[in-house]
Order: structure tokens, then C-alpha cells, then sequence
């Protein structure tokens, strides 16, 4: 039994009841449909539902399941998406985009600043299967342009980066890529699908880690891509299917919880982190601070333009380098060390010791990862206990 969906409904109301399939129980929370396979009544059904499976059948927990679907649909009308399809992790949904379009003697154009495991994906992954990939600086457009060639099949990027928070301007690169045909494929993770409309922006595909703010809470990995129905069920769904990166129904019941309060959380998150960095800025021990809300940060115009607001990520720069940095770190008492985001517990990062220590020196100057550079995700925690624990902090540098 699927819940009637209007139209009118805001994020609120959709965050909380799209997507909704009731069983015959007629139960309030969604179920967890705990199954691998599902039974037919008869062979001629078997047969006709693997012709052609209507909306609410379902044939293999690999291909579809009921749980799963629930949290696709809930997460498409959040998105303004057609259709979206789960996946186990968010790398397995970066994957299932690219390689589910991409054949060999293509070209991507992809920005450089990247989630490290994007970056081995387009660096090591699909270069080995005859995809060509130029990297440019996402902020600037010329570099965008002057890459684009008419063999260009697709453009990635994250619309705000990890961890120097860059802000592409994404109607302008959607613009240039969609002048060669290329198929524009947006990582929102850090803008959220809450400040973010990607889809309304120009993107054609959008992609999460439902690790980071969808669940929020710290419990599972997951991830979605998004898009047409075309590309959802005639290209995405046959690779994704077939080669295995399903969700499992228990993560996506987390992750419906999680969409419940997604925008509650957020936006709390987004007022803390902004009331913080204002805070932080200017501090004597300080050489940075990296907020696109701030109106020092070098994107705040195109972040004010295209976010509705500035995200839930603060970068810090601390003088002194690594040693002031970890003893900075160290001096925590409510932030934890930790390198996931979007949790409601803040969390501190040193990128450069950890998620970016596979580059080299020069690649993380390149990307404003100095020795020195603290990421902090900002939780659910009051504001005025998270600033006292980072001005403390501060002292012990
Ligand atoms: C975390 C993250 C990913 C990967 O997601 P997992 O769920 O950890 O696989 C991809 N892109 C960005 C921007 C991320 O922050």
C-alpha cells in the first residue's frame, strides 16, 4: 500500500512521509523488509515479473527491495529527482555513476579537489578501463572550458569540496559541460540535499554518501545516485544490479529514520557551524578560518548564489603547523577526533595525517591542505559549549 503523494508537499512533509509502502498491517513505522528473494504465486507470475516488474514488485534484494525502495523514493522527491537508486556506501554510488556511463576511449573532466577515494576512482579506476580524465581547478572556469573537448562524456565534481570547501559554480560548469553533450555528475555530500538544489542548478546526475548527514548519526554506510528515470532504471540499475553494491534493507530503514530529521538537523548544524566560525575568526592562533557563509571565504558569493546556506563544515588553518595542530586537537574535550561529517557529534579531522595522506606534499598544497589545517564538522552539541571547547583548545597551541 503506497501512501498518496501531493505535489504541494514541502521538504518537511516529503522528509517524512514520501516514499511510505504499508503492508497489510497497516504499520506506522516503515518496515524493515528483512528478505533476499520474494515468493510468486505461480510460475506464470515468476515468469512475467522477471519480463517486466511492476512498481511494487520485487524480485531479488539485489535488484530491489521494499525497505530500499522507500528510502529511493523518499530521497528522489527530497531531491527533486525522478528516480534514485540505493547503493551499500557512497563510493559505491560515485562508482555506479561513472562506470555505469563511461566506456573506454571516453573523456571526463573532473575537478582535482575530491574526496580521496573519488580521486582513485577517476585516477586509478577508470583510467585503467580506457577513460581519459583531465583535472582542472573547479573554481575556475576557463580551466573548465579549456578542457572540454566533444569526446567529453561526463563532468564530476563535488559542489563544495573536501576539505578547503571550495564552491563550484555549478549552473556555469553544467553550462559548459552541457555544450559538448557531457553528462554532468555532482558529489553534494558536503552542500546537503537540504541547501543544495543540484538538480535545479543544471545537474543531471547527483550522487550522496548517506554516511555523512542522511544518517547522521553515526550507524551505517550508504550512499544513492540520482537522476531521470532513463538514466536511474535503464542505465544505473542494469550495472548496479548486476554487479552487486546493493543497500541492505536495514541500512535504508536507518536512513528513512535519518531523512525524518534531516532538515531539523542540518539547519541547526549550519546555524552552530556559521555562529562558530564567526567566532574563530580572527583568532590570534588562527592564520585561516574556511566557511563558505563567511563573506571572507574566497566562494562566499557563489555559496550565497546556489546554497541556501553556508553547510555544516568549518576549515581551520592553525599557526604552527602539524605539531600546533595535533596539540590542538589533542586539547579537545566534547569535539572528538574522527574523520566522518555530518554527524550530530562534532568531529575533528587533520586531513593532512589522515583522509589526504595518500597525496603528496605538492598535490595537498595545490588543494589548501597546509600542515596546519583542522576540519571541523559541526554537530548537534550547544554552540556555546563546542566555542568554549575549541577556544581552549586554542590556548594549548
Ligand atoms: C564520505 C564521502 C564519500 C564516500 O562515501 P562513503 O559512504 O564513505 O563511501 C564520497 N564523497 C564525499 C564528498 C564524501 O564526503
Amino acid at each position: 500500500m503506497t501512501k498518496k503523494k501531493l505535489d504541494t508537499w514541502k521538504t518537511r512533509t516529503r522528509l517524512v512521509h514520501e516514499g511510505t509502502r504499508r503492508s497489510q498491517y497497516g504499520e506506522v513505522s516503515e518496515a524493515i523488509m528483512l528478505t533476499q528473494g520474494f515468493v510468486y504465486d505461480t510460475a506464470e507470475q515468476a515468469e512475467a515479473r522477471f519480463d517486466q516488474a511492476g512498481p511494487d514488485e520485487f524480485i531479488y534484494a539485489r535488484y530491489g527491495n521494499p525497505t530500499v525502495r522507500m528510502f529511493e523514493d523518499r530521497i528522489a522527491g527530497l531531491e527533486g529527482a525522478e528516480d534514485a537508486f540505493a547503493t551499500a556506501s557512497g563510493m559505491a554510488a560515485v562508482h555506479a555513476a561513472l562506470a555505469s556511463v563511461l566506456q573506454a576511449g571516453d573523456h571526463v573532466v573532473s575537478a582535482r579537489a575530491l574526496f580521496g577515494s573519488c580521486l582513485y576512482i577517476l585516477e586509478e579506476v577508470l583510467t585503467r578501463f580506457g577513460v581519459e580524465v583531465t583535472f582542472v581547478d573547479g573554481t575556475d572556469l576557463d580551466q573548465w572550458r579549456a578542457a572540454m573537448r566533444p569526446d567529453t562524456k561526463a563532468v564530476f565534481f563535488e559542489s563544495m569540496s573536501n576539505p578547503a570547501l571550495e564552491v563550484v559554480d555549478l549552473p556555469a560548469v553544467a553550462e559548459i559541460a552541457h555544450a559538448v553533450g557531457a553528462l554532468v555528475i555532482v558529489d553534494n555530500v558536503f552542500s546537503t540535499p537540504i541547501f543544495s538544489r543540484a538538480i535545479e542548478l543544471g545537474a543531471d546526475v547527483v550522487v550522496y554518501s548517506a554516511t555523512k548527514h542522511i544518517d547522521g548519526q553515526g550507524r551505517v554506510l550508504g550512499g544513492v545516485v540520482l537522476g531521470t528515470r532513463e538514466f536511474i532504471r535503464k542505465t544505473v540499475e542494469p550495472f548496479a544490479k548486476h554487479t552487486g553494491c546493493a543497500m541492505s534493507p536495514f541500512t535504508a530503514w536507518v536512513l528513512l529514520k535519518g531523512l525524518e530529521t534531516l532538515d531539523l538537523r542540518v539547519r541547526a548544524q549550519a546555524e552552530s557551524a556559521f555562529t562558530i566560525a564567526k567566532a574563530l575568526e580572527g583568532h590570534a592562533h588562527l592564520t585561516r578560518v574556511l566557511y563558505p557563509g563567511l563573506a571572507s571565504h574566497p566562494d562566499h558569493a557563489v555559496a550565497a548564489a546556489q546554497l541556501e546556506k553556508g553547510g555544516t563544515v568549518i576549515a581551520v588553518d592553525i599557526k604552527g603547523g602539524r605539531a600546533a595542530a595535533f596539540r590542538f586537537l589533542n586539547a579537545l574535550d566534547i569535539v572528538i577526533i574522527s574523520n566522518n561529517l555530518g554527524d550530530a557529534k562534532s568531529i575533528a579531522t587533520h586531513p593532512a595525517t589522515t583522509t589526504h595522506s595518500r597525496l603528496s606534499e605538492e598535490q595537498r598544497s595545490d588543494l589548501g591542505i597546509s600542515p596546519g589545517l583542522v576540519r571541523l564538522s559541526v554537530g548537534l552539541e550547544d554552540a556555546d559549549d563546542l566555542i568554549a571547547d575549541l577556544l581552549k583548545a586554542l590556548k594549548s597551541v
